[in-house]
């Protein structure tokens, strides 16, 4: 048996090489590198894709986040509300602003548990910061409810959720600002670094555009302090061709799920579970295992690869050590850290590769 590397990102580029070559070639060859037709026809085509009227494309999924949170005029003395087993990204787009997090546990499906938000806001909470972990949308209506109930802004975090619904409704498309991340291994993932906001509001949308671009709308005149956080035409050509395919590209994760779901049957793995009426996208398949290095480490014996998404919460990260949270304030957050481990699962992953992952865990004991 070959190696089941934890994530193969060159077998997604062969099942459309071909559109992938034209497409670069087509660029390169325009003479136009920067916020460009290819820009702009991937906004239109990905704000259509995510039911939402405005997409402005951004350099990466944390500039999403700490643009979104800026334009909102979210900053110094402010609190945002997020889960406590989010990646660490979702914090940083937080208090690049100079905002707070205020931490939230998360429920069974590993995102925000909603019955506990309200106990947290406080007058100077202006946000919640919904994300959608590991591909599985988050239970969207009592959020919004509440965040109506305190005029509070609702940022989501999309950047593990292309494509995941709620209620029939994709993610992204519930708060004021859908933020999304195209690192290479997200869902639609582009061949460099690349992100992208969406919204329903036009105000929102050119107010990104112009900080992106060095807070010009037109070129040298500068309105505010922006920053560089432009899209490059050779990430969205290629991310249009891949967004062209999203479908495929989806229902094959989940058939790769569905795989691990029906097969894994050992006790001591906790598989996923998904909350009815929301879908996930899979973008990490996630089980949970009370001794899961010792699981990590027998697959790794078996040339299978895992990753712990993620080992340490942002609360107990030393980055975050300033606000002075200790282990025990978020045991939620803290034991899923512990028990958590992501199986192989990209696509093109060979039926064959991932039956023998789920022989592997069958025989752990
Ligand atoms: C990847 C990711 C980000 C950050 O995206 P980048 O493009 O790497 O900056 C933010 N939040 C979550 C949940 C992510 O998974």
């Amino acid at each position: 048996m070959p190696e089941v590397v934890s994530n193969r990102l060159d077998r997604e580029f062969y099942q459309y090489q071909k559109e992938f070559e034209e497409k670069a070639l087509e660029v390169l060859r325009s003479g136009w590198y920067v916020l460009g037709k290819e820009v702009q026809a991937f906004e239109t085509e990905f704000a259509s894709y995510t039911g939402s009227r405005y997409c402005a494309g951004v350099a990466s999924g944390l500039d999403a986040l700490w643009i979104a949170f800026r334009v909102l005029g979210i900053g110094e003395g402010d609190e945002v509300i997020v889960q406590s087993n989010t990646y660490i990204a979702s914090v940083m787009g937080i208090t690049i602003n100079g905002a707070t997090p205020v931490f939230v546990e998360p429920d069974e499906y590993f995102n925000i548990d909603v019955s506990k938000i309200e106990e947290k806001i406080t007058d100077r909470t202006k946000a919640v910061l919904v994300v959608h972990l590991y591909g599985q949308a988050s239970n969207m209506e009592p959020v919004r409810k509440l965040c109506r109930k305190y005029r509070l802004r609702l940022v989501e975090d999309c950047a593990q959720s292309h494509g995941a619904k709620d209620g029939g409704k994709m993610t992204g498309a519930f708060g004021d600002i859908g933020c999304f991340s195209f690192y290479p291994s997200k869902n639609l993932g582009a061949f460099g670094d690349a992100g992208a906001i969406v919204t329903d509001d036009e105000k929102i949308a050119e107010d990104v555009k112009v900080f992106r671009n060095y807070g010009s709308e037109k070129r040298y005149y500068n309105k505010v302090v922006g920053t560089n956080s432009r899209l490059d035409e050779l990430q969205a050509g290629l991310l249009r061709v891949k967004l062209s395919h999203m479908e495929e590209i989806t229902a094959e994760k989940r058939a790769i799920a569905e795989n691990y779901t029906k097969g894994i049957t050992n006790p001591c793995i906790l598989l996923p579970k998904v909350r009815e009426g929301a879908d996930s996208v899979w973008h990490q398949y996630v089980v949970r295992c009370k001794e899961r290095d010792r699981l990590a480490e027998y697959l790794k014996e078996r040339q299978i690869g895992t990753i712990i998404h993620y080992p340490i919460p942002p609360h107990l990260s030393e980055a975050y050590r300033h606000l002075g949270f200790q282990k025990g304030d978020f045991p939620i957050a803290e034991a899923y850290a512990d028990e958590v481990l992501s199986l192989p699962i990209y696509n093109g992953i060979t039926k064959e590769e991932q039956d023998y992952v789920i022989k592997a865990l069958n025989e752990f004991s």
